[in-house]
């Protein structure tokens, strides 16, 4: 079966199937493992990193059952963050691929009404960051059919997408439409995602907007729970600036991930161009560094490289060692 085919099993059964018993069912059963399965296989290369998700509900049967993917430097969950998602409606038996947000998230902070207005917002802004090259997706509003909360949040936080009715996806090119978007999704968030341009201008300290971009891309990488673990085993666990050794100078005794050493996403980004899909590499791009030669490397300023950080380094031993032969 081809993940068309289990789509439009899912928009065809959809209604019939949620009469049944939540707990046990086969066909809930078949939507989060065989969709889900099928789903990772039509991945295309070169977005391999993406996780996925397909859900009819959590205890419960959902108005609206899903298939999500999910960038991991941004989000891991449905609940929050931008990802790309498809989306059934039950009562017309339409499927949409969409460039969509965590409702969740934004309902606990705004409350629904206002939440959705938020939703709205948002989507708008990010719409006009991939404005230039969304035009294969220009569905600009989604009908779930349902009044929920959920699929209200869902067709509120539409950015771009495409609609399949039941009949018309066994014939689309939905490699291609996928292939599309996951470039669309990869690009929005290389070019900052929902986060506003004077924030990342801010955040960057500087006034040209790609370097911003490039920044506040950087930082997510360093941030991102998985880089740093990659990161973390492959390389020794001292500053590869000043030698700190947290083991040894504070005698640190927790868990290997939460040592006190940040990893650095080195200058390699500044040459990236957009687009382009391998955004690092694990372990040629990063370096470790205590929190204090991670704060003064970044404000070196870009491209400057290990050395350049050690030319700077006084240490403080020296200073001791200084005042030993100065007695
Ligand atoms: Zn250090
Ligand atoms: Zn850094």
């Amino acid at each position: 079966m081809k993940l068309a085919e289990a789509l439009r099993q899912l928009a065809l059964t959809y209604t019939r199937e949620r009469t049944k018993p939540f707990s046990g069912s086969q066909f809930g059963n078949f939507v989060r493992h065989d969709l889900a399965l099928l789903a990772k296989e039509s991945i295309p290369y070169g977005f391999e990193d993406l996780t996925l998700k397909a859900s009819v509900g959590a205890g419960n049967w959902a108005s609206v059952p899903w298939l999500a993917f999910f960038d991991p430097l941004i989000t891991t969950s449905a609940q929050e963050g931008i990802y790309v998602v498809f989306l059934i409606n039950p009562d017309s038996q339409d499927i949409y691929l969409s460039l969509n947000q965590g409702t969740t998230a934004v309902y606990k902070e705004f409350r629904q009404v206002r939440g959705r207005e938020v939703l709205r917002r948002r989507a708008q802004d990010m719409r006009e960051r991939v404005f230039d090259i969304s035009k294969r997706f220009p569905e600009l509003e989604i009908d779930l059919g349902s009044e929920d909360d959920l699929p209200l949040g869902y067709e509120a936080g539409h950015c771009i997408g495409k609609k399949y009715t039941s009949e018309d996806i066994l014939k689309a090119d939905l490699s291609g439409d996928l292939s599309e978007i996951f470039s669309i999704y990869r690009r929005l968030i290389n070019r900052g995602g929902s986060i506003p341009s004077d924030v990342m201008l801010e955040e960057a300290q500087t006034t040209d907007i790609i370097e911003a971009r490039h920044y506040v891309l950087s930082r997510r990488i360093e941030r991102s729970k998985k880089v740093r673990e990659a990161v973390l085993s492959c390389k020794p666990s001292v500053c590869e600036g000043c030698g700190l050794n947290p083991l040894l100078d504070y005698s640190f005794q927790g868990r290997p991930q939460n040592i006190p050493l940040d990893v650095h996403h080195s200058s390699a980004l500044f040459n990236l161009q957009e687009g382009e899909s391998k955004r690092y590499r694990v372990p040629e791009d990063f370096m470790v560094l205590c929190p204090t030669c991670h704060r003064v490397i970044h404000s070196l300023g870009n491209n400057v490289d290990l050395k350049d950080l050690q030319n700077v380094i006084r240490f403080k031993h020296m200073r001791e060692v200084g005042n030993f032969f100065d007695q």
